[in-house]
């Protein structure tokens, strides 16, 4: 179904969709580089836990990969039968360790500090490794660089080069791409870790290398396939990914309705039924999300606004073939990792409606109510009186 299809047919407004074939697509190049290089495949669930979404990996991927004990459940929930679930977190908690033994089939520690205090208790029910920061990326913005000065992430290389006994080590985990369409961070990454530990990593079962390339756009696979091949061959290591972009990102659109146009200051401003509290990252990174009505050289241009009270509420100025019309829709496209999952309902604005584009139709599989609001902002679980007279509101 393509996009002008969709937004014909959309009954709702703001809403999320999943473009299933898109999803699909991403999945088999997935399949098809599991097929040439032996890697495992977990999908990073963080990017877009949906239920959907996962069961829609299940059939592709080896598992998945988690940041805390609750997408840990949500992933063994998901997996039929007890699967590969991969956890790292810097956050990892005394209080949680139990659970996540039952919950994870491996961890990788944050810190030698946490490797020495939990490890020993997980026994053999869990598969433990390390986060290793490699000291080298391909980022070069610090917000979201985790081999940036003063890291809070990974045991530095060089410290695990040093360290004496690796004993209890199963495995190494890194990550230190974000987005990348080529594999030159991986390449050099590996070699950077062959370097620094050289055949001390055939002491490792496996190696995770994280996520952060969209690998299905990536036009040579060769570079990644060498490596991960050269991995097991070389030390006997079994590599992982657990991509969470490559997987959601361009298979997620946010559609939203033009709730007003107006001039100001000379521009012409069109406030949106959707906000930046639905795609977070284009506030905290300053992002311009692709926009599927824009037009470069169109000689109307407008700021899109959100609807919150905040002024800098907005999703940037783009330039369009015709003025914008109350009522139109605009497709804010690829914004299926990271928007989502970050989204709040910031000034009461209700979260999108989950809608799943599949062989030409639209299903509509989540609508978030007022009762779900209110439940996340009361204290007791008394309601007020007049709640039930108002749960006829049905908008
Ligand atoms: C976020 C994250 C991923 C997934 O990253 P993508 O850029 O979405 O592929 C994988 N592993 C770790 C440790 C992460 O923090």
């Amino acid at each position: 179904m393509n996009l002008s299809a969709i937004k014909a047919a959309l009954p709702s407004s703001p809403a999320f969709v999943i473009d299933r074939d898109a999803l699909l697509a991403n999945l088999r190049a997935l399949e098809a580089l599991k097929k040439h290089s032996d890697v495992r495949v977990l999908y990073s669930i963080k990017s877009l836990p949906l239920s959907r979404v996962l069961q829609e990996a299940k059939p592709y991927v080896d598992g998945f990969s988690v940041s805390s004990l609750f997408e840990a459940r949500l992933a063994q929930e998901a997996l039929s039968k007890p699967g590969s679930v991969h956890l790292t977190t810097p956050g990892l908690r005394p209080d949680q360790i139990d659970a996540l033994s039952t919950q994870c089939s491996h961890i990788s520690f944050n810190s030698l500090g946490q490797f020495r205090r939990f490890a020993p208790a997980l026994g053999d029910k869990v598969s433990s490794g390390l986060r290793i920061n490699p000291k080298l990326s391909g980022l070069n913005d610090v917000r979201f660089d985790p081999c940036r000065p003063h890291s809070k992430l990974g045991v530095p290389i060089e410290d695990l080069a040093s360290l004496e006994s690796w004993q209890g080590i199963a495995g190494l985990h890194l990550h230190n791409s974000f987005a990348a369409t080529g594999y030159t961070t991986l390449t050099e990454t590996l070699q950077k870790v062959e370097d620094c530990l050289s055949d001390r990593l055939k002491q490792l079962e496996w190696i995770n290398l994280g996520g952060g390339y969209l690998y299905g756009g990536i036009a040579d696979q060769r570079p990644f396939i060498d490596a991960v091949r050269r991995l097991r061959s070389r030390y006997g290591v079994q590599a992982y990914i657990e991509p969470g972009k490559a997987v959601v990102g361009n298979a997620g659109h946010l559609i939203s309705t033009v709730l007003d146009v107006f001039e100001s200051d000379g521009k012409t401003v069109a406030v949106l039924d959707t906000s930046v509290n639905h795609h977070p990252e284009v506030f905290e990174y300053q992002r311009r999300p692709d926009l599927a009505e824009a037009a470069p050289d169109g000689s109307y241009p407008a700021i899109l606004a959100g609807c919150t009270c905040l002024a800098g509420d907005l999703f940037g100025e783009y330039r369009f073939a015709a003025p914008l019309a109350i009522g139109d829709k605009v497709v804010f496209k690829h914004v299926g990792a990271y928007s989502l999952i970050k989204a709040n309902r910031f000034n009461g604005c209700n979260l999108p409606d989950i809608y799943i584009a599949a062989g030409g139709g639209l299903e509509c599989v989540k609508q978030f109510s007022y009762e779900e609001f209110r439940n996340q902002w009361s204290c007791d679980r008394d309601l007020p009186e007049n709640a039930k007279e108002n749960a006829a509101i049905t908008v």
